[in-house]
């Protein structure tokens, strides 16, 4: 954390929030010379801590590094009330935000995403068009080190070449490539934030897998590594721990700064001549919400009544084929295979309006996740091994993911009873999802169903709709007109000239594809704003700071309970476990490889989280496993799950069981680029999409 005392007195830039956009913007404004003083709630990460490179990843992945933010539960965190919400959203509070955990799928907006409702009569149009933001995007390319094929007719124009050449297709993904070609539809190698080879002083991607829980390499990039280490080296003031609690005003109502706890409770304030919120789609509504006072009662830069409305995310739905042969779908990256824009216009004789996005990923599941979905799905007993060898490594999927429409009546608001570590108020979301985007996703999921049998899949799995998103948009509109935006075509607010939004809620429409590459070059095009129009600005007077609480220390989370268990408690579990995994001509039962002795020590030393919820279901005997089992159950989802945790954690961390399911870990592969002529290619997979031009 950078010392407090050696902030400037008045910041030339405060930027509020340490993610994706916040660091774009930083490292620009600190090379122009502009003193910028960054106020993040959480911390760095330190990436020889992540685990993915450890025994213990999976485990980590369902709660420390769990990108649900009720599930983390750290006190970096804030919760987020989705009691009233189709969808829950996901998210990462520190430096680098939602990268550290993000897929690094990085896609462009197209053209016709900025203007959708003259192109297509929905939706609304951007005040900007694709063209404007096109420089930005090229620049921002390098700076992330995007990897990628040239010259996708489909994909927005210039097509020229990306800075690191595409992953090479895998086995699955090649029999999914001929499927779709085969239909004379579009199908591409994947645009991604990872670092095929060596580059820019960082590591090639090893292919591991655990993308979703952080990067060892650095060969993802993550904001932290690409641009706020650079940032803070040419001398940006990042502080961490540092919540900001509300935007300050002068009596002029100019953005005069903010004012932050820290997480002893300490209360300060950053002076600024220009704010800049970077907080995302639901955390800057938040704030801005928050931050209310007199003159503006319903929230700050809020004249429209827009702030915190239009919330859109990325409604998903999740395809999955189950293949014979072994396909080795845990090893990484966790991004994408390959992409299908085919549908990803707007053409209504499909019977829907929303443009969709198909994603094929090879899974991604180590065997903790796979063994617990099956013993999730399935009833205890006899079939869990079987139906386990029918999944893991043999599984290609599809993340089918729909254009969402901006509706008002989709928002972020202030929770009324929730709060953070700090006593904040927690953001409250209510979503509905729309019918013509549930049409669409059904649409699709069945065709890509129909690829996937061509593939040789002899079983689908499909969620639909499913899945909490991370893609925040929409929350504080960008628009010519302040009485139905929030701020103008640079990002700056309607009603507080200094004040500057770089996040993803500036969105007036969610396109089908990931949306960060696009947060990432609209705050860049500010940042460049921000430097041209540096002698007009106009300098706030000292903040007007109104009477508020004190701050208060971060609640920590509670101590673990004790990892010691009786030998009546282990005697229990190893019932259960048995009763859930019992071993078949291939597996040994749960008790075959001490689930309940060094297995459930291995999973306490990993998840000392975990401790209490065993004691107390461990407390009373166990007569009859599986009917214990079941009234469990249906008494509480929550505390099965738990249960099934430390079992499926415990089986199939042992190094035996890895072995016998032909498991070697997250080894590091280091990834060798095919330089020539790939061979889909050769194979002529995509020459129907050259001839079509
Ligand atoms: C699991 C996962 C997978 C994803 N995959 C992809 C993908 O493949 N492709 C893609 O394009 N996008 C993906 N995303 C989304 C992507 O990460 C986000 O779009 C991007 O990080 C948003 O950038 P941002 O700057 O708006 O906010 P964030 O990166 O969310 O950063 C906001 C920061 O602000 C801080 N903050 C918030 N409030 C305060 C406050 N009051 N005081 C101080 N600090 C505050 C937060 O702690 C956080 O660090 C994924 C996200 C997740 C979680
Ligand atoms: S697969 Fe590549 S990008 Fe993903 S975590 Fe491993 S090294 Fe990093």
């Amino acid at each position: 954390m950078t010392s407090q005392t050696n902030l400037p007195e008045i910041a030339d830039v405060l930027i509020i929030g340490a993610g994706a956009s916040g660091g774009v913007a930083a490292r620009r404004l600190v090379d122009a010379g502009l003193s910028v003083v960054a106020l993040e709630q959480g911390e760095w990460q330190d990436a020889t801590q992540y685990r993915g490179a450890y025994w213990d990843w999976e485990l980590g992945a369902l709660k420390t590094w769990s990108s649900n933010p009720n599930v983390r539960q750290s006190p970096a965190d804030y919760p987020v009330d989705v009691s009233d919400s189709d969808m829950g959203v996901i998210n990462f509070n520190g430096v680098g935000g939602a990268t550290i955990l993000f897929n690094a799928v990085w896609m462009r907006l197209t053209p016709d995403d900025f203007r959708r409702r003259s192109a297509n009569g929905v939706g609304d149009d951007w005040p900007i068009s694709y063209e404007e933001l096109q420089p930005f995007y090229e620049r921002t390319d390098r700076e992330i080190g995007v990897s990628g094929l040239a010259g996708d007719p489909v994909y927005p124009p210039p097509n020229d070449e990306f800075p690191l050449p595409p992953f090479n297709l895998r086995p699955g993904a090649l029999k999914v490539a001929r499927a779709v070609a085969s239909k004379g539809w579009h199908w591409w190698p994947p645009t991604n934030a990872i670092i095929t080879a060596n580059y820019d002083g960082r590591r090639g991607c090893v292919l591991r897998g655990a993308c979703q829980t952080g990067c060892n390499e650095g060969a993802k990039s993550s904001i932290d590594v690409t641009h706020w280490k650079p940032a803070v080296k040419a001398g940006c003031n990042l502080v961490t721990g540092a919540r900001v609690r509300r935007i300050l005003l002068d009596e002029g109502g100019l953005a005069a700064g903010a004012e932050w706890l820290d997480v002893d409770g300490g209360v300060h304030v950053q002076r600024a001549r220009i704010v800049l919120c970077a907080a995302n789609g639901v955390g800057t509504a938040r704030l801005l919400l928050a931050s209310a006072g007199e003159g503006h009662p319903d929230g700050l830069a809020n004249s429209s009544g827009l702030v915190g409305r239009h919330l859109m995310l990325h409604p998903l739905a999740k395809v999955t084929g189950f293949f014979a042969e072994p396909l080795e779908s845990w090893e990484g990256p966790f991004a994408t295979d390959l992409t299908v824009l085919e549908f990803a216009n707007v053409d209504r004789s499909r019977g829907h309006v929303a443009p969709v996005k198909w994603s094929m990923h090879h899974g991604g599941a180590g065997p903790v996740a796979e063994g617990l979905k099956v013993l999730t799905e399935q009833a205890p007993g006899g079939e869990h091994h079987a139906r386990f060898r029918t999944r893991f490594g043999r599984t290609i999927g599809w993340t089918i993911m729909a254009e969402d429409m901006p509706d008002e009546n989709n928002r972020v608001t202030l929770s009324p009873d929730l709060v953070d570590s700090s006593g904040l108020p927690a953001p409250k979301v209510r979503y509905r999802y729309n019918d013509d985007v549930l049409r669409a996703l059904t649409w699709n999921v069945e065709r890509s169903s129909d690829i996937l049998r061509d593939a040789g899949a002899f079983e689908i799995e499909t969620l639909n709709p499913g899945m909490a998103d991370a893609h925040l948009m929409g929350t504080a509109r960008m628009g010519d007109d302040p009485k139905t935006s929030v701020v103008d075509r640079w990002g700056m607010s309607h009603d507080v000239p200094n004040l500057g939004i770089i996040d993803g809620s500036i969105f007036v429409t969610a396109s089908c594809v990931n949306p960060t590459s696009t947060i990432c070059a609209l705050a860049l095009r500010t940042a460049e704003r921000l430097i041209d129009t540096r002698a007009e600005w106009r300098e706030p007077k000292v903040p007007v700071v109104p009477a508020a609480p004190a701050g208060r220390p971060r609640a920590e989370a509670p101590a673990p309970a004790s990892p010691v268990f009786s030998a009546g408690e282990r005697e229990r579990l190893a019932a259960l476990a048995d009763a859930l995994l019992p071993g078949d001509e291939v597996m040994p039962p749960a008790s075959g490889v001490d689930v309940a002795g060094a297995g459930l020590d291995r999973v306490l030393s990993a998840r000392p989280d975990l401790a209490e919820i065993l004691h107390t279901l461990l407390a009373e005997p166990v007569s009859d496993p599986l009917a214990w089992l079941g009234a469990l159950k249906d008494r509480s989802a929550a505390d099965h799950r738990q249960l099934l945790i430390a079992v499926a954690g415990a089986y199939y961390t042992d190094k035996r069981i890895k072995d016998l399911v032909g498991y070697p870990g997250q080894p590091e592969t280091p990834h060798r680029p095919d330089r020539g002529v790939p061979a889909y290619m050769e194979e002529g997979l995509l020459d129907h999409l050259f001839a079509a031009q």
